[in-house]
């Protein structure tokens, strides 16, 4: 989808191209230098490649094994909804927040560290869900070392647990299975080691290879047991960081606070993060002026695989941008014009109004949600027939609206609505008037046109999925 920005070329083309190159790629996925090159050539452009967000996160290369050592695991919790995840964190939250000793008030800043009974640290991200953890990825954020699988022991593996492990195992990252409400009496655990099992999940207890713990986040029994697991996961990983270099990290969240300016909730991976310290993230950079952590209260410092609300930044990040501290103010201000100079001659290539083709790369600006269709077509029937199939095309995250149906040719005032309200024209086995067919080359509205029902739906179809595809 990038590329395509890039090369002002429809998403479609560059799928295309990599299907007759033997890869089967999706909208979000990211390309690797080599294919970047050989694609781009197809579209006879020629290939720079300058420093990327993505290689200044690279938060382990070229590290002096010398100055490593451990750090905590960052986890996430994701599963289906009502299963628990709110409860598991703020129940973790509540009894293991030790080092509040000078009082501070648990304040949600998008996540929070705890020490272990056995005084071990570990990171929470507090924004449970799937959704989140790969809109971070989408922007090449690798900030989860470990995923808790949150299932309830008195209901089934259901489709957004399936959708958790999928994103998760397509992530490489570790999954530890909690089986929660166990404090149920019609709590089963059994069943969904079974229902696991029978996805090729073989948990430990039954000879497989992944951990599982039998919890409940209403009474805490058996969570001091989960959190041992996640530690002997994270001891497997050998997470380790280098403390004493310039900070990098995640942006976790950010938001605007009338008193305070911007607040930035960040993760630190690497480095320590002080006061004073330049930082960039994304567009924005600035100074660090304070910093507190999850208890409000405020530190000076903070090292690897702690999350701190920073104030001081000039603008709102976005939860998944790196930062990083620069020696310079001068070269962090740099590039953060240039990255937003970028941005801008990115938007404005944007076009005017929808097209099918359109749709991913809006989705992936964040700006798209309803797709406004005007039908028009030679019958009745097959008008009302096509609309109500498209309505039901409407998900939770897109909604389709038919704006407009009607039996006749394409008029210019259907090309004014489409324009109006960004809608695409469908004609069913119906052409636009000469006029209406200029109207359109003018406004930019897309016309589509078919004979066969099942081709608008399934193409349609096609579009709304292809944004709505887990983005890797
Ligand atoms: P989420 O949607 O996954 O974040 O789920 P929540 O944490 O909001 O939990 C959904 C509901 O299940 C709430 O009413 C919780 O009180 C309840 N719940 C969560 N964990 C447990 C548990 O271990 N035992 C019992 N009995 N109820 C639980």
């Amino acid at each position: 989808n990038d590329l395509a920005s890039l090369m002002d070329v429809s998403v479609n083309e560059v799928i295309s191209v990599c299907m007759g190159l033997g890869m089967f790629v999706s909208i979000n996925q990211r390309l690797d230098a080599e294919a970047i090159t050989i694609i781009a050539d197809e579209f006879n452009y020629d290939v720079e490649f300058t420093k990327s967000d993505e290689e200044e996160a690279e938060i382990k290369v070229e590290e002096d094994p010398e100055q490593l050592v451990e750090r905590a695991p960052i986890v996430t919790i994701m599963g289906h909804v009502d299963h628990g995840k709110t409860s598991l964190l703020d129940y973790i939250r509540r009894s293991k927040v030790t080092h509040g000793e000078a009082g501070g008030i648990t304040q949600h800043i998008g996540a929070y560290d705890v020490e272990t009974t056995d005084g071990h640290k570990i990171a929470f991200l507090d924004t449970p869900g799937h959704e989140a953890f790969t809109a971070m990825r989408a922007r090449g954020a690798k900030i989860t070392d470990v995923a808790i699988i949150v299932i309830a022991a008195d209901d089934n593996v259901m489709p957004q647990t399936k959708e958790a492990i999928n994103h998760a195992q397509v992530a490489g990252v570790p999954m530890i299975f909690a089986i929660n409400k166990i404090d149920r009496p019609n709590a089963n655990a059994d069943k969904i080691r079974e229902e696991l099992a029978n996805m090729n999940l073989l948990v430990e207890d039954w000879g497989g290879k992944y951990q599982s713990q039998e919890i409940s986040a209403k009474t805490g029994a058996g969570i001091d047991d989960l959190l041992e697991k996640v530690l002997l996961e994270s001891e497997i990983l050998e997470l380790k960081a280098n403390p004493k270099k310039n900070a990098v990290g995640t942006v976790v969240e950010a938001s605007l606070d009338k008193g305070r300016g911007y607040v930035t909730t960040i993760m630190v991976q690497g480095g320590t993060l002080k006061v004073g310290d330049t930082i960039l993230a994304g567009q924005h950079y600035g100074r660090v002026k304070a910093m507190f952590d999850h208890l409000g209260q405020k530190v000076e410092a903070a090292g690897p695989s702690t999350p701190v609300q920073v104030l001081g930044l000039s603008g709102a990040p976005q939860a998944g941008d790196v930062f990083k501290v620069y020696d310079s103010e001068r070269e962090a201000r740099e590039i953060a014009n240039s990255r937003e100079q970028i941005q801008r001659e990115q938007s404005l290539r944007t076009k005017k109004h929808i097209t099918l083709d359109e749709i991913g790369r809006r989705l992936a600006i964040g700006s798209f949600k309803e797709l406004n269709i005007i039908i028009k077509g030679d019958v009745d029937g097959s008008v009302e027939a096509l609309s109500d199939s498209l309505l039901k095309l409407s998900k939770e995250e897109v909604k389709v609206s038919i704006i407009h149906q009607g039996v006749g040719q394409i008029s210019e005032s259907d090309v004014l609505l489409a324009s109006a309200s960004d809608a695409i024209i469908l004609g069913f086995q119906v052409r636009p008037s000469a006029n209406a067919k200029r109207l359109a080359e003018q406004e930019e509205i897309e016309i589509r046109h078919y004979s066969i029902i099942y081709d608008a739906i399934n193409q349609i179809k096609d579009a709304i999925e292809g944004m709505l595809e887990p983005e890797f």
